[in-house]
């Protein structure tokens, strides 16, 4: 037996970006990093002799590592810096490191020095890394002739810059109605109303912010409140969006034609699970199929409520379907999202999901006082697992301007065996202890976002230790990468988990059973995520050439949600997905079809939280990062493939 090879425990790097605080120190930081990257990619091309791990695999991982530590935090601070200057910087910083990988994608050099590094017998996962290598290139376009490779090295550039544009569009449109007396928020919590008291002028602001308007949506009684604050909000980077969103598509469209496929959908889908934009259409009307009678059931019963305050209404007003989905929990599921959100203090929740995963994973969450912050309410936490430390992670989680205006987690540093450990953060917009009168109480929906992003913090931790770039969390397919966030979910929406730390802020008393399980409009919500797949899908899946994007927008939503579109909106302009996500955002359903069957071997165990069936699936799923194809990951960790059953069964769960 060969001796067990000893892996050198990785140091806690200190990120050389994330705290920088002028656009000067950002500027010279990032030429330094990418400097060092050019002068790494010189002794590559420079080695001589035979092509092996140590001059070919470990220095371009050093590069990559060098770019990601540029791209990275430079997407962080761009999201989260409340400098202008320094948001500016950091998109540069971000586009540089992009620009950068690209041109790296294009060298035919360093694409040699891989197709003659010999791994045939090296382990699996050095295997599997090269072979990833290698096919990006090739999907980059390096096989191009010189000026093809210079014209898609343009358009990749054009598209990064153009859909930095579109972000920070979104993060910086932060809009808001005025109200004239206390009475039009009736129906909102107390705590809601007290903490939205008239200012100069006597007037009442609410704005576009998660806290501010996610309870109007579900609580305002005055329609028309609902109905002017929905207004802006869908309207939300328009117009401006608008022509920056037909640039994003065309310079794509023209990208995947360039590299030889019928359009851009073509070409992202390709080294997905999915394979191909036309599994993906054909994923989408599969859920459809799956759901239609769900959503009709649930679209009903909605008019029909609405029918006690509006005797005359045949159907729902685009304002309207939170506000009577609200009403019809409360009323006949006797779930009142009202009577919930004081067992949802803020503090709670958090202290929750640590208590939550930790039992689960077996690891611990060690405070970190005095690490540097971007901003004073960032936290920071160690990562540790019986006294080892395997990551660290940032909690910046409430509504500032000019920040991140969705939930999302952020990569600080990619973590690698024995190299740098992983690190990341949490950018959301939760309601903020330090700014309520009371306590800061959360929506239902803002836990189970909570949870979300938490999922996709501890898969970035949890994988952040295998030996390559390619794969870590890098090289994942990415509509795979919604599947263990959306898995996380199910602890806050079940009794078992919920009950370990939703306790009333005055009483103590832990939540009814009966306050927890809301089974009414899961048909519209898998409608809604369809609507949105089948969105994104359409856009990158023709010439965009004369697109109205309005038009498209409104027509699928006509054939997808019963609810009618807002006339005169354009949600499409704050769809931040379309730049991220680009034609995938069906990941999310795929992804959860996957999270449902993933879950069933936890609800199958006597408790949701045993933790053996958790540290089966750490070993399995998350630590396995992307070592091998995700499929496979789930096969091992289910013990036969993948069915839609799962996702089926919850979908008619209660349906009448
Ligand atoms: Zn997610």
């Amino acid at each position: 037996m060969a001796p067990k090879k000893t892996v050198r425990a990785a140091p806690m790097k200190t990120p050389k970006l994330l705290f920088l605080d002028s656009p000067y120190t950002v500027a010279k930081a990032t030429d330094a990093e990418l400097a060092r990257a050019r002068k790494i990619l010189g002794s590559i091309l420079a080695a001589k002799g035979r092509r092996t791990l140590e001059n070919t695999l470990a220095p371009y991982d050093a590069i990559m590592m060098a770019i990601s530590e540029v791209g990275l935090q430079g997407q962080v601070l761009f999201n989260a810096h409340t400098d202008t200057a320094v948001r500016d910087a950091a998109n540069k910083a971000y586009l540089a490191a992009d620009s950068l990988q690209t041109e790296l994608s294009l060298n035919r050099r360093l694409y040699e020095a891989f197709a003659a590094l010999n791994v045939s017998r090296e382990d699996g996962e050095t295997r599997y890394a090269v072979s990833k290598i290698l096919r990006d290139f090739s999907r980059a376009g390096v096989d191009k002739d010189e000026a093809t490779r210079a014209k898609i090295k343009a358009l990749n550039d054009e598209i990064a810059e153009i859909g930095s544009t579109f972000d920070r569009i979104i993060n910086e449109d932060m809009r808001s109605i005025t109200l004239e007396a206390e009475e039009e928020l009736t129906g909102l919590p107390a705590d809601y109303i007290a903490a939205h008291r008239p200012k100069g002028g006597g007037k009442i602001t609410i704005t576009t912010a998660y806290p501010d308007a996610i309870p109007v949506f579900q609580y305002a009684a005055n329609a028309d409140v609902r109905r002017r604050l929905q207004r802006e909000f869908y309207d939300r980077g328009y117009p401006k969006n608008l022509e920056v969103l037909a640039r994003l598509l065309a310079r794509r469209h023209e990208l995947a034609r360039l590299l030889g496929y019928d359009h851009y959908a073509a070409y992202v889908t390709e080294d997905k699970m999915i394979g191909s934009a036309k599994a993906a259409a054909d994923f989408v009307e599969k859920i459809v199929r799956a759901s239609a009678g769900r959503t009709k059931q649930d679209y009903e019963i909605l008019v029909e409520r609405k029918r006690r305050d509006t005797p005359a209404a045949t159907a729902l007003d685009p304002w309207d379907s939170n506000y009577y989905l609200e009403r019809v929990r409360a009323e006949q599921y006797r779930f009142d999202s009202q009577e919930v959100r004081p067992y949802l203090e803020f503090g709670k929740v958090r202290d929750g999901i640590f208590e939550i995963t930790s039992t689960l994973f077996g690891v611990r969450y060690r405070r970190v006082r005095d690490a540097k912050v971007w901003h004073p309410s960032v936290e920071v936490y160690d990562v540790t697992e019986g006294g080892r430390r395997l990551g660290r992670f940032y909690l910046d989680l409430h509504p500032r301007d000019g920040k991140f205006s969705h939930a999302a987690m952020f990569p600080v540093l990619v973590g690698l065996q024995g190299r740098q450990l992983p690190q990341a953060a949490l950018l959301c917009n939760f309601p903020d202890p330090g700014k309520t009168a009371g306590p800061a109480l959360m929506e239902h929906t803002d836990v189970v976002t909570f949870f979300h992003e938490f999922g996709h913090l501890l898969h970035a931790i949890l994988s952040g230790h295998t030996r390559w770039i390619k794969t870590s969390m890098e090289g994942i397919e990415w509509d795979f990468v919604e599947a263990p966030s959306q898995m996380l979910e199910e602890w806050v929406r079940r009794p078992e988990g919920l009950q370990r730390f939703a306790k009333h802020h005055e009483t103590g008393e832990p939540i009814p059973e009966e306050l927890v399980e809301r089974m009414v409009g899961r048909g519209l919500w898998v409608q809604r995520q369809v609507f949105f797949a089948a969105l994104s899908l359409a856009y990158y899946s023709r010439d965009p050439d004369g697109l109205d994007t309005t038009a498209v927008a409104k027509e699928l939503n006509a054939k997808y949600y019963p609810v009618p579109w807002y006339e005169g909106t354009h949600f499409q302009c704050n769809f931040g997905h379309l730049n991220g996500y680009s034609a995938v955002y069906y990941t999310y359903l795929w992804s959860l079809v996957i999270a449902k069957d993933l879950f069933s071997r936890f609800a199958k165990a006597e408790s949701i939280l045993e933790p053996a069936t958790a540290r089966r699936y750490r070993k399995e799923v998350l630590e396995a990062a992307s070592v091998r194809p995700a499929a496979e990951m789930v096969r091992r960790f289910l013990g036969r493939r993948t069915t839609f059953d799962a996702f089926r069964a919850w979908l008619n769960e209660g349906a009448g």
